[in-house]
């Protein structure tokens, strides 16, 4: 059998970087196709030697040519701009795209992705927050195969693999609770930037761990949820799990529970994704229950963690509602970092920018695009007057 080709859309980030390490472990199985990066052109020299890729990507046509004048790519074509990350996707050999590129630089070569008929290992939120309506579309149109990376919905598609849905009740997803977990509530307009960045468990960019400690991330997971299993929002449930072990939960008809289990690298959700339906070790770290192992679950405090109403009140709203949460969210946490704005600011920014737009139904990526934009100047103009 022929290695499965992928190609990565965002082969710099820690998500490309983790999938390169799979693809590693499995060279009779796996090998690389393309690799698309933002600008960081000089990441790229090694994994293209490595994986003796011939096509890469570079979103910035300044990186892009930067790298041709380098001639440290002999014989490799470098693409760029939207239309290069989108013939990477879409290159004939391409049978899993590995779509892990932030922000919304990634929707449109993904969505063509889709459309030629590619599998896709979703790793970037964005995607099915602003266009979960035309992403599922494309994948239903396209008969393929929409594999989550990311590690909570990955768990839930392994749970459902060979159920009916008439067994399945609710999805509950599990967060760590972040940095504030366990941090008195009156505290919590004082914490600083360096306090927020210390997440206890996963090494991610200062982004999403900031909103591991908000529970904006995983309020953008229930709206994720939502179009990855076709299920609405009232029965996506979310359970603090300090210990990020348990990845998420089904509760099926009968009332039992059935969850998936791993430490905590994003090797094993990756895998699964590129080796999908097929099952091997993984490159990580296993689970030793030679060593005492406690699991504790709690139900999260909306009082703590309002950016998750918030959230779960946008995907009620639907149409454009959770691209404003997500871009109100985003400037919110850029003010935050930059100490423009307490961190209990956060939720109340998004809350404001939310109150002040209407959201409407897309018919197009245009308008959900129009409605981030939007979004993130009324986010911009309002923050100021919620500065510390
Ligand atoms: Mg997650």
């Amino acid at each position: 059998m022929e290695p499965r080709a992928i190609a990565i859309l965002g082969a710099t980030g820690s998500i490309g970087t983790t999938t390169l390490a799979v693809v590693r472990a499995h060279p009779t199985l796996l090998r690389v196709a393309g690799l698309a990066a933002h600008s960081r052109w000089r990441d790229l020299i090694g994994p293209v030697k490595e994986f003796q890729v011939k096509t890469i990507a570079l979103a910035d046509p300044a990186a892009a040519a930067a790298a041709r004048a380098s001639g440290d790519f002999p014989g490799v074509r470098i693409l760029e701009g939207t239309a290069g990350l989108t013939e990477i996707a879409c290159l004939p050999e391409v049978h899993t795209v590995v779509s892990a590129v932030v922000g919304t630089a990634g929707l449109a070569p993904t969505l063509a992705a889709l459309h030629a008929r590619k599998h896709v290992a979703l790793a970037s939120k964005e995607l099915l927050v602003l266009a979960g309506k035309f992403v599922t579309a494309a994948a239903r149109a396209g008969g393929t195969t929409l594999l989550p990376v990311d590690s909570e919905h990955n768990a839930i598609h392994q749970l459902l693999r060979g159920k009916e849905r008439s067994e399945i009740a609710r999805l509950v997803l599990t967060a760590s609770g972040g940095a504030f977990r366990d941090m008195p509530l009156a505290e919590l307009a004082r914490v600083t930037v360096a306090q927020a960045l210390q997440h206890p468990n996963w090494n991610m960019g200062p982004k999403v761990t900031i909103d591991s400690a908000t529970m904006a991330n995983k309020g953008l997971e229930v709206i994720e949820a939502r179009w990855l299993f076709d299920l609405p929002e009232s029965r996506i449930d979310v359970v603090v799990h300090p210990q990020s072990i348990i990845h998420s939960l089904v509760t099926l008809t009968d009332g039992s529970l059935q969850a998936q289990l791993s430490p905590p690298n994003m090797a094993y959700p990756i895998q699964d994704c590129l080796l999908f339906p097929r099952r091997l070790p993984c490159p990580a770290p296993q689970l030793n229950l030679a060593e005492a192992l406690a699991l504790t679950m709690s139900p999260p405090d909306p009082a703590r963690y309002p950016c998750l109403t918030l959230a779960r009140a946008a995907a009620v709203a639907g149409g454009t509602a959770p691209a404003i949460f997500n871009a109100a969210n985003e400037v919110a946490v850029e003010a935050f970092v930059a100490g423009r704005l307490p961190f209990t600011g956060i939720p109340e920014l998004v809350r404001q920018t939310l109150a002040a737009l209407g959201a409407r139904e897309p018919n197009a990526l245009d308008e959900v695009l129009a409605a981030d934009g939007e979004a993130r100047r009324t986010a911009s103009r309002l923050a100021p007057s919620l500065a510390r």
